[in-house]
């Protein structure tokens, strides 16, 4: 393993925050609030113990404004009801708490960069929802209101003037509204695992934006044999040959072979093991600094499990 100089002084940080409970896309709804409790029950063992715990600020309009159009972040806003839900597209859905955990959820990947490049961690987990990597600059989809991961990568880039800022997404979607923004930009990377054809229907392997775009598509049924060779051939390859200043993941676990809503066969330890590849990119070219948000994932126990094994890697536990 190449993380032999890791530094143990260099902690992980957790960021969070309760308001990302409180957005309730309705009975049934796989996107449900247990889905984030699971999630931080597991960060109570003592193995978490040394977690830097930061809570969630709320996210700046401005720094949402970096991936969205300016009217956008309102609109959202304004649509969230008083009582009862609205719904922004089928599975889009707004209860009275939503606003408020998106924009924890924004504000938990803006506040994670600023820990790691200030460097009082040296990596980062945003155990948040809802998710953000379908959300394009122009409209809410896919249980996603804003891209957290992409306004991250805005804001390292304009806050701290990074000039290369690589995201990795691992969750069995495409992570199409991410792509979106990183395609047109030679100043950002994206690549994506996925299983194709699905939900969102995009990812096909040609699309590769300016050079710039890695989509790895993997047939329903994939395990994590199939999963490990398609970073170790393809996106693990062009991360290094982008040389990021920084990492961010878009980490899902809905490709876990328990997950409901896909077909793919990976296990705890396929996340571990990708997450601990990317810490070592991430060393390669950017001391580590790496920070990391929940998508999806919708088995409760495989998504617990499985962000344990995350952020355990993160820890240099792996
Ligand atoms: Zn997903």
């Amino acid at each position: 393993m190449e993380c032999t100089d890791y530094d143990a002084a260099m902690p992980t940080l957790l960021v969070t925050h309760r308001d990302c409970i409180a957005h309730e896309p309705g009975h049934g709804h796989p996107e449900a609030p247990g889905r984030l409790s699971a999630v931080l029950d597991i960060f109570k063992e003592r193995e978490f113990a040394g977690l830097i715990r930061l809570e969630a600020p709320m996210g700046r309009e401005t720094d949402i404004a970096l991936v969205h159009e300016p009217s956008f972040a309102g609109a959202v806003m304004a649509a969230v009801p008083v009582t009862g839900h609205a719904a922004l597209d089928a599975d889009t859905i707004l209860s009275p708490g939503s606003g408020a955990a998106a924009l924890r959820a924004v504000g938990a990947v803006t506040a994670a960069v600023d820990a790691v490049i200030a460097g009082t961690a040296r990596n980062g987990f945003c155990a948040v929802r809802p998710p953000g990597h379908h959300a394009e600059p122009t409209h809410a989809m896919g249980f996603c209101l804003f891209n957290s991961i992409a306004i991250a990568a805005r804001h390292a880039q304009t806050a701290h003037g990074l000039k290369r800022v690589a995201i990795v997404d691992f969750d069995v979607h495409h992570g199409n509204g991410t792509q979106t923004v990183v395609e047109s930009d030679p100043s950002l990377f994206f690549a994506s695992s996925h299983q194709y054809p699905l939900y969102p229907g995009t990812g096909a392997a040609g699309e590769t934006g300016l050079g710039n775009v890695v989509n790895a598509p993997l047939a329903a049924g994939s395990d994590g044999k199939i999963f490990r060779r398609a970073f170790e051939t393809r996106i693990l390859p062009a991360l290094d040959e982008f040389a990021p200043e920084l990492v961010l993941v878009s980490a899902g676990f809905d490709a876990h072979r328990a997950d409901p809503l896909a077909g793919l066969e990976l296990e705890e330890a396929d996340f571990a093991w990708v997450t601990t590849r990317l810490m070592e990119a991430a060393q390669r070219h950017s001391g580590g600094k790496l920070v990391s948000v929940l998508e999806g994932g919708y088995d409760l126990r495989a998504l617990a499990g499985s962000a344990a094994a995350h952020v355990s890697a993160l820890m240099g536990k792996a």
